[in-house]
């Protein structure tokens, strides 16, 4: 399966915002968007001016596509799909790519990264509702159970990252017994619920030329 081999923090500053990518490292002074929050490149430092409406709608929506780990095809499928739900697509966009199970592992301090979260789901360390499920962008679905294998549960990126979630919290919507290595999606979250700073409408709005 296809996916960017480059530097993930070349990404945060090309987006001008932390976006996590990096688990431990996002939150100490290693932190590259930290020590230059430009954009990466010989001409970093001197690009600005004004920009296009084109020009914010990719970087939009690129930023989402980083923000999940999304590449275009998969990203551009996700929006077709949330163009034909009922409701407001931008925000169905969202809430599909907040179902991913790669995504739920993250959320629920499973891992310390998504990146990290989508090797652990390839590995088979994670349960769904008691069914071994390998497949990180498989759909969690309201009531679903995410569980830690028995047999993974002395997994050293999975105990760490369970140690240091408290950093970032566990959202509203996820409901996670530490003891028992498991969590449940309660609900789909509302888009007030989301709150990294992302403008879905300027998506909606390239994706519609
Ligand atoms: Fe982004 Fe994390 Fe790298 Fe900082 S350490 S630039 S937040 S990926």
């Amino acid at each position: 399966m296809a996916r960017y081999r480059g530097s993930v923090c070349r990404l945060c500053r090309r987006e001008n915002l932390k976006l996590f990518l990096k688990g431990d490292r996002c939150y100490s002074d290693k932190c590259a968007f930290e020590r230059r929050s430009y954009p990466p490149g010989q001409h970093g430092q001197r690009r600005g001016g004004k920009y296009s409406d084109y020009r914010l709608q990719l970087r939009e929506k690129q930023k989402v596509k980083r923000i999940y780990g999304v590449l275009e095809k998969q990203f551009r499928s996700y929006y077709r799909r949330a163009e034909r739900q009922k409701g407001i697509t931008g925000t169905n966009l969202l809430l599909l790519l907040e179902r991913r199970l790669d995504n739920v592992v993250y959320r629920m301090g499973f891992a310390s990264s998504r990146n990290q979260a989508r090797q652990l789901v390839r590995h088979n360390h994670f349960l769904v509702n008691g069914r071994k499920v390998n497949i990180p962008s498989y759909l969690v679905k309201p009531g679903d159970v995410i569980e830690v294998r028995e047999k993974s549960r002395n997994v050293p990126p999975i105990l760490e990252a369970m140690e240091t979630v408290v950093r970032r919290g566990i959202p509203n919507w996820l409901e996670v017994d530490k003891e028992r290595f498991r969590g449940v999606f309660k609900a789909l979250p509302s888009r007030e619920d989301l709150t990294m700073p992302i403008q879905e409408q300027l998506i909606v709005e390239l994706y519609s030329k």
